[in-house]
């Protein structure tokens, strides 16, 4: 699927671009200057399968906590900069493995030549992260009304004026992101960017919304942009607990056959043949597995099934691993397709942990 070969950015110990996977991104959502409270959060994204994590650093105290925050944690630590080109240059200094500055507020030229200064010499990329709301082009057009073509031309040219001024100062370790808060924009930016550029894309649409519509809004753009080979590493921004912006990306790479990361968990909508509880037993196995890293390890790639009735179940679970379909109280558990034995329905959860155990 992935088309686009875009340039090798090392960020810390994972790679960006070129033929490496497409990696998952989260963002703290703690006070940074909290120290106790930042760490904890990102050791739990890093159990729910994070691979770079970005924090705010809002003031020149969340700047002087980026060294004991990297040394507690094993993923690349990413610091977000708006405004202020110091607290990047402190970031740097700090031992943060990657730099993200907004080129509509860092400033004027030379304060984003400061930051290259500092990050040439820790040897560490920078991201230049282009958002719709904070065009520079918005502080002469306050309410534009531009198509979603031209709002994706102006965010381009915003996004390679900033890299002609990196690569000016002989600087090449650059990734880029464009988002908007709509898929249209979003999807229309990048796909411009791509063809201009062999620069790797962190992609995602930016303040998606609540779980459930910033997880479709995300799953579209995101989506849309991977199946034509567009976006090196990803985002899904909510409003929600980042570990669940982590799991909806790994399910996004997951539905486009991009990553592995857990089981494939399906399971019917239910209807009025189903005498179970299938929504108690999906959510119950999909909470023990992703709270266990063994479990976890050991259901990557298998297609699990838990199915409401014996009329369409065994049918429809036929090319999973195996899985349940459901009776009155029980169910008839299937490997591959063939009906092995009844379980009942109080044991299905444990019948598919104890059969996940079981797995190398
Ligand atoms: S598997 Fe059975 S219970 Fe589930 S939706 Fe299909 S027919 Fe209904």
């Amino acid at each position: 699927m992935r088309v686009r070969k875009s340039r090798v950015v090392k960020v810390g110990k994972f790679a960006i671009g070129g033929t490496n996977p497409v990696s998952v991104q989260s963002m703290c959502n703690t006070d940074t200057r909290d120290l106790r409270a930042t760490i904890d959060q990102i050791r739990r994204l890093e159990h729910a399968g994070c691979e770079i994590i970005r924090v705010a650093v809002p003031d020149m105290a969340a700047a002087r906590n980026l060294g004991r925050i990297r040394k507690a944690i094993d993923i690349p630590l990413v610091a977000d900069i708006h405004f202020d080109w110091r607290l990047a240059v402190e970031a740097a200094r700090q031992g943060v493995d990657k730099i993200r500055i907004n080129p509509g507020n860092i400033g004027e030229k030379d304060k984003v030549r400061e930051v290259v200064k500092a990050c040439k010499a820790a040897r560490i990329p920078i991201r230049i992260g282009v958002n719709a709301g904070s065009l520079k082009a918005l502080k002469k057009t306050p309410a534009p009304r531009w198509t979603p073509r031209e709002w994706a031309g102006i965010m381009v040219k915003e996004a390679l004026d900033e890299v002609r001024l990196l690569e000016r100062e002989g600087f090449g370790d650059i990734v880029v992101s464009l988002k908007a808060d709509d898929i249209e924009r979003t999807v229309a930016a990048n796909l411009l960017f791509a063809a201009k550029s062999d620069i790797p894309l962190h992609v995602g649409v930016t303040e998606a919304g609540s779980f459930l519509a910033g997880t479709v809004k995300s799953s579209l753009g995101i989506g849309l942009l991977l199946t034509k080979g567009v976006g090196d590493t990803i985002r899904v921004s909510l409003t929600e607990d980042p570990v669940m912006q982590v799991r909806a990306a790994y399910e996004i790479l997951k539905a486009l056959g991009l990553r592995q990361y857990g089981p494939n968990l399906i399971s019917c909508p239910t209807c009025g043949r189903c005498q179970v509880n299938v929504e108690k037993v999906i959510k119950e196995i999909e909470a023990r597995v992703y709270s266990d890293s063994t479990l976890l390890r050991r259901s990557t790639g298998k297609k699990i099934a838990v199915m409401g009735c014996v009329v369409n179940g065994p049918g429809e679970a036929r090319d999973a691993d195996f899985g349940i379909a459901g009776g009155k109280g029980r169910g008839i558990w299937i490997e591959r397709g063939k009906q092995i034995k009844v379980v009942k329905e109080s044991d299905w959860v444990n019948e598919v942990i104890r059969k996940i155990r079981t797995l190398r």
